[in-house]
């Protein structure tokens, strides 16, 4: 920024609503909005609508028009004509959890140490409220704007990103985005994220037959523990060889007369970075292709030394690479015995340049004599790094933190997809421990007020250029 006036404004404002930020704040942190049953006219339960409603009201209560399209998001805009600029944030939260781990309650916001905790302040309402008040701040800067700042309030972020779809249909695109639902600097490449249910149906005609199996209940995480019962007359034998069977994993087993059940256990991790965990249901595979299943054993050992043996798609001819977003990344989330049938369901993350077309057919041909089913898929984001959209936001974050850290390529997906052209550009800074997700879930004061100046720049970037 080349005026120092504006500078020195930026954080005269930025002090002067700070408390009142806060509070605000903490009246959205207080609305419990996990997503909820359908019920009525709200399609994500009570929740989420009442957080919506809450924050529509503070940005009222600011001097803003508001927009609610049927519970589903809702926005405040600044400025007519000119380009369509987006912020995307959303008011949705995940599960608190085991209360008895939080130190304070996650629906009420405690300031200590310098942080603020509770459900929410890092993902994603301190974001939102932050980017309300950075509009607000921005619009006393610029008087007469040369563009359109919309900020976006999405209520289904955690659970397949519904709202911003739904509002899309009823909304106009804009001509850039950012959501500051990710990371600092911003990410300018995620990968493809591609999910496929792989089945066969199980002979009955043996006397060793794997009668339950289950491991797994997202495609996108790795599973720590799978569970297997044999019905078999070898239960000694194959008790000997559990007991002496050494693997990634460890294993339990219990012999009941004719029934053998086998526990694997391993490590849970992102399905995104499957090779940071120990995949137990790889381990059950592993353990089952070295027993006696008769025409199981086919399917077995396929299973495992496609899907089971590594995390980079190898057994499945797929693995492959690109300079910007590195190794696909293969992940068997789900596994089990349904009916007759056993069903593995795998997340599959794919370099930025690969054809998603092409992994499908080449997997059908690994896979032969199996059920390949394509069950959802997101395509890959990318903005390249000469964007005038990244220059600028690059410049900003670099502006006002001295941080030279480049922008980063990752296996997630943030909400930056549901736009042709977007990134995510924080709010959460580089090494910073926030919990998001998990108990005592925080965001540190500093950085807080940090994030809302960065934005207040981007908008004030955008209103007037
Ligand atoms: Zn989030």
């Amino acid at each position: 920024m080349q005026d120092k006036g504006i500078d020195v404004k930026i954080n005269e404002l930025v002090d002067k609503y700070f408390d009142e930020i806060l509070t605000s704040l903490g009246k959205v942190v207080k609305i419990n909005s996990v997503m909820g049953e359908t019920k009525g006219s709200y399609p994500f339960g009570e929740g989420p609508a009442k957080a919506l409603e809450e924050t529509l009201k503070i940005a009222e209560g600011l001097g803003f028009e508001t927009v609610n399209v049927d519970n589903y998001a809702g926005h405040v805009e600044y400025g007519n004509g000119g380009k369509l600029y987006d912020i995307l944030a959303h008011l949705d939260v995940v599960p608190e959890g085991d209360l008895s781990r939080w130190e304070s309650h996650p629906y009420e916001l405690s300031i200590r140490d310098g942080k603020m905790y509770g459900r929410g302040v890092s993902d994603d309402k301190g974001p939102a409220i932050g980017s309300l008040y950075a509009l607000k701040i921005a619009s006393e800067l610029v008087d007469n704007p040369k563009n359109r700042v919309r900020l976006v309030f999405g209520t289904n972020e955690e659970n397949g990103s519904l709202c911003l779809k739904y509002y899309f249909t009823k909304q106009p695109y804009p001509d850039a985005a950012v959501t500051p639902d990710g990371d600092f600097p911003l990410v300018f490449a995620e990968k493809g994220i591609v999910t496929y249910v792989i089945s066969k149906k199980l002979s009955n005609d043996y006397s060793t037959k794997i009668i339950e199996l289950k491991a797994g209940t997202a495609s996108n995480v790795v599973p720590e523990e799978c569970v297997a019962v044999l019905h078999t007359d070898k239960a000694k034998e194959i008790a000997y060889l559990v007991a002496n069977y050494k693997s990634a994993c460890k294993y339990e087993c219990a012999v009941d007369g004719d029934n053998v059940t086998i526990k694997s256990f391993g490590k849970s991790a992102h399905g995104a970075h499957p090779s940071a965990g120990i995949n137990a249901a790889a381990g059950m595979l592993e353990l089952l292709s070295r027993i006696d299943l008769g025409p199981n054993n086919c399917t077995i050992r396929t299973l495992y030394k496609r899907l089971g043996k590594d995390y980079n798609g190898i057994g499945l001819g797929i693995s492959g690479r690109d300079d910007v977003s590195r190794e696909l990344t293969c992940n068997l989330g789900i596994l089990k015995l349904d009916g007759e049938e056993i069903k593995a369901v795998i997340n599959i993350r794919h370099p930025i340049f690969f054809n998603v077309d092409m992994i499908t057919s080449q997997i059908e041909e690994a896979m032969k004599g199996f059920k390949v089913e394509r069950a959802s898929y997101s395509k890959p984001l990318y903005v390249s790094k000469d964007s005038d959209l990244v220059k600028l936001l690059l410049e900003i974050y670099r502006e006002e933190t001295k941080d030279d850290t480049e922008p980063l390529a990752i296996g997630g997906g943030t909400y930056a997809r549901n736009v042709p052209y977007g990134v995510a550009y924080g709010a959460t800074f580089p090494c910073e421990e926030t919990h998001m997700h998990e108990p005592n879930e925080n965001w540190s004061l500093e950085s807080f007020k940090k994030f809302i100046k960065i934005y207040v720049k981007l908008i004030y970037r955008w209103l007037t250029e």
